[in-house]
């Protein structure tokens, strides 16, 4: 009985009852107009599926013919249509139409108005339906801020804000207001606010909320607590916002007095790159990085012995190996105050040339991150390196830079003091201060820069490398450094 009055229904439909016309299309965002024909009845106007689907997503619909079924995709949700019910399905809620949805020739036929006022509801706020002049308007941008995920971990909280492609720097600005929010604003953007709102608030994050201002998307984060550091950068691939938030734990606090208390820097340790099996970069005509570095920084250390009272701790003295993670454990096991690992560089540009000094964090500029690769390639003359070490980028490398945070403003006027210094006394170029995921660098608990003192690559300053008065220059320039960044800091300790 029911089958044969669905197929009578089927009938009336496809038969005299029907009349085409047509739903004038105006897309806002091109100003283009088209035309959606539809089957217009004794209960209103009836859209085909398989063309709102071409209008409405850029997925083909899936259609199963046995079942009369058809689902279609629109932005992350799926719609589930059916024959012969007025139920449909957006993910899991269920709608009801008046009226039943028709199945005619391997498409589904739906009552527009009451379709695309679900469609507005649930999924695409930018359209509107106007039944009385059939026009239908779409103004739907393409959101590139989609979602967003949060980690809790040890001393922070991580926001992955997940984006369609990586925006211009200056696009993205942050601020904490003193009510206690935290804001991300991002210029020409689009966010899925219904999206974000959907997530859930962990760790420092006790309320999220999205809006969409104009052509600004603005995030807003309420903080559980005071969050005492934060770092905001952009990843390519995959393409995110990457927010790093650190939180000031009760056990930060008395590591840090305890830390101030045996702040005098009375031990230093040098650090030279490589050693042993591992020369480190080399010239064309053999010269090696590991000893040039091991020459320099025994230099600094005898200047160090001779002129003050500091402990000098080498990682290494000879011609040896020893891997990176042992480096930073004898730095820490020594109780030193500050870690200076050396190394000469390599480029395959021929005409680099000149000395830069690297923080530990992540990469800014490509040179930076080749470079921090090339120097943690040392990890493959060692046993069972896997186990030790983490893939340096993304979250790790945060996360290893958060737990450095507490000896960043240090380190960073140490590099600055060395940069300044090997400008006054090295004959070559100042590159600067620069930024990147050193391996050596991790878990070194004190100021700790990385020098890279010049290029074994560029043929002029191989020669200068290999000329004891140069390495004597920068050598002097390293110690000189060393002093003054110690002078500084007692200074500040007897006036605080
Ligand atoms: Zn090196």
């Amino acid at each position: 009985m029911k089958i044969f009055f669905y197929v009578f229904l089927r009938f009336l439909l496809v038969s005299s009852f029907i009349q085409a016309s047509n739903i004038k299309v105006i897309n806002r965002v091109d100003e283009s107009v088209n035309n959606l024909e539809t089957l217009e009845t004794i209960n209103g106007h009836f859209i085909s599926v398989n063309e709102i689907s071409k209008l409405l997503s850029n997925r083909a619909p899936f259609v199963n013919n046995e079942r009369e079924k058809i689902v279609l995709y629109v932005r992350d949700s799926r719609v589930k249509i059916s024959a012969n019910t007025s139920f449909i399905l957006v993910d899991d809620r269920v709608f009801q139409l008046p009226t039943y949805c028709l199945w005619i020739n391997g498409d589904l036929y739906i009552a527009a108005a009451s379709f695309f006022e679900i469609i507005k509801r649930t999924i695409l706020p930018g359209i509107s339906f106007n039944k009385n002049n059939l026009t239908l308007e779409l103004n739907i941008k393409e959101f590139n801020i989609n979602s967003i995920k949060i980690a809790q971990k040890a001393n922070g909280t991580i926001l992955r804000i997940k984006t369609k492609e990586p925006f211009p720097e200056g696009n993205i600005s942050s601020f904490f207001h003193e009510n206690g929010w935290f804001y991300i604003t991002v210029a020409n953007s689009l966010v899925d606010t219904t999206e974000l709102r959907k997530s859930d608030p962990k760790g420092v994050i006790k309320k999220i909320a999205a809006d969409q201002l104009g052509n600004t998307s603005q995030l807003a984060f309420q903080m559980r607590t005071k969050v005492e550091s934060h770092d905001i950068y952009q990843s390519k691939d995959p393409s995110e916002i990457v927010v790093s938030l650190r939180t000031r734990v009760t056990d930060d606090i008395s590591r840090i007095s305890k830390v101030r208390d045996r702040w005098k820097i009375d031990t230093i340790v040098l650090d030279a790159g490589h050693g042993g099996k591992d020369p480190g970069t080399m010239s064309k005509n053999g010269t090696m990085e590991k000893n040039i570095v091991l020459d320099i920084v025994k230099r600094v250390g005898l200047s160090l012995e001779k002129n003050t009272k500091m402990n000098v701790i080498y990682t290494r003295e000879e011609d040896v190996f020893v891997p990176l993670w042992m480096r930073t454990k004898l730095a820490n096991e020594s109780n030193g105050k500050m870690f200076i690992s050396v190394h000469a560089n390599h480029s395959h540009n021929r005409s680099a040339y000149g000395f830069e000094t690297y923080l530990l964090r992540p990469g800014k500029t490509q040179d930076a991150i080749e470079v921090a690769s090339r120097e943690n390639e040392v990890i493959k003359f060692e046993d069972k390196s896997d186990e030790r070490y983490k893939n340096l980028s993304g979250e790790n490398l945060i996360m290893a830079t958060m737990a450095q945070s507490m000896f960043m403003k240090e380190s960073e006027e140490l590099a600055s003091m060395i940069q300044q210094e090997m400008g006054k006394t090295v004959k070559s170029k100042n590159r600067g201060v620069k930024q990147a995921g050193f391996q050596v660098l991790i878990g070194a608990s004190m100021p700790n820069v990385l020098i890279e003192v010049g290029f074994v690559s560029n043929a002029n300053e191989e020669r200068n490398l290999k000329n004891a008065k140069h390495r004597q220059d920068i050598a002097y320039a390293i110690y000189k450094a060393i002093v003054k960044f110690r002078y500084s800091r007692e200074k500040y300790l007897s006036e605080n």
